[in-house]
């Protein structure tokens, strides 16, 4: 089971490990983008926490909806739309729940990936946020779908998003603004991937770290 607890958690996780790695995050995007990726995600999160001080106990819909408007009204760039597609499209997907089963977690996980194909146009190895979320929701898929529990699968999605993101440098960059830098955008991390790693981490340790929802 996964609940809006844990939802909400993640939310708050996820802002803090943004704070953390925002050095990171735009010291990648000065190497092949403008240098903005850490500061636009970090002003991004800080906006969704002040929203969720407004709402109270939210069903994820809810705070998915507001993490989305959020994203979009702060992060500004490429990656502000296409993250706010990824929360959108999630809190739709999961309405009104205040507790679902693990395999919609991954249904509403891919409904957001499938949004921000949508919208970006990206595809996979274009050196992208693709290339982390795409092999994540792979491992997260077979891990459940071999009856495990959603913490193993999401440890699983974490250590895939991982490779995935070390997969992007070798990658030459077809979107976004890396993609200007053609050949000399290769030897170089993709931030948004990087960035969509850490989303996906702070997701693993939340369901991992809290006791288990009532079954
Ligand atoms: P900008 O490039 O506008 O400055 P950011 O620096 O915030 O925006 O984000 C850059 C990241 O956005 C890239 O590293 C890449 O992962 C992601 N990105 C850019 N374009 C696309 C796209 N069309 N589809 C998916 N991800 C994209
Ligand atoms: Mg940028």
């Amino acid at each position: 089971m996964f609940t809006s607890e844990q939802a909400l958690a993640w939310v708050k996780a996820t802002a803090g490990v943004v704070q953390q790695h925002a050095q990171e995050l735009t010291r990648l995007d000065a190497a092949i983008g403008d240098g903005d990726h850490g500061t636009n995600m970090a002003r991004g999160f800080r906006n969704v926490l002040e929203r969720l001080e407004g709402l109270s106990k939210p069903d994820m819909g809810s705070l998915f909806k507001a993490v989305s408007m959020a994203l979009i009204g702060k992060v500004g760039g490429a990656s502000g739309p296409l993250y706010g597609s990824l929360y959108l499209a999630m809190g739709r997907e999961l309405g009104d729940a205040t507790e679902v089963e693990d395999h919609r977690l991954a249904v509403a996980l891919r409904a957001g990936y499938d949004a921000v194909v949508a919208r970006g146009k990206a595809q996979l190895e274009d050196k992208t946020m693709l290339d982390a979320w795409h092999p994540a929701l792979e491992a997260l898929d077979a891990r459940l779908a071999d009856g495990k529990e959603l913490g193993e699968a999401l440890d699983a999605a974490e250590a895939a998003a991982r490779d995935g993101v070390a997969a992007t440098i070798p990658m030459i960059a077809r979107k976004g603004r890396a993609s200007y830098l053609g050949e000399r955008s290769r030897d170089h991390q993709d931030p948004g991937a990087t960035s969509s790693h850490l989303i996906v981490k702070a997701l693993a340790d939340v369901v991992n770290g809290m006791p288990k929802a009532k079954e």
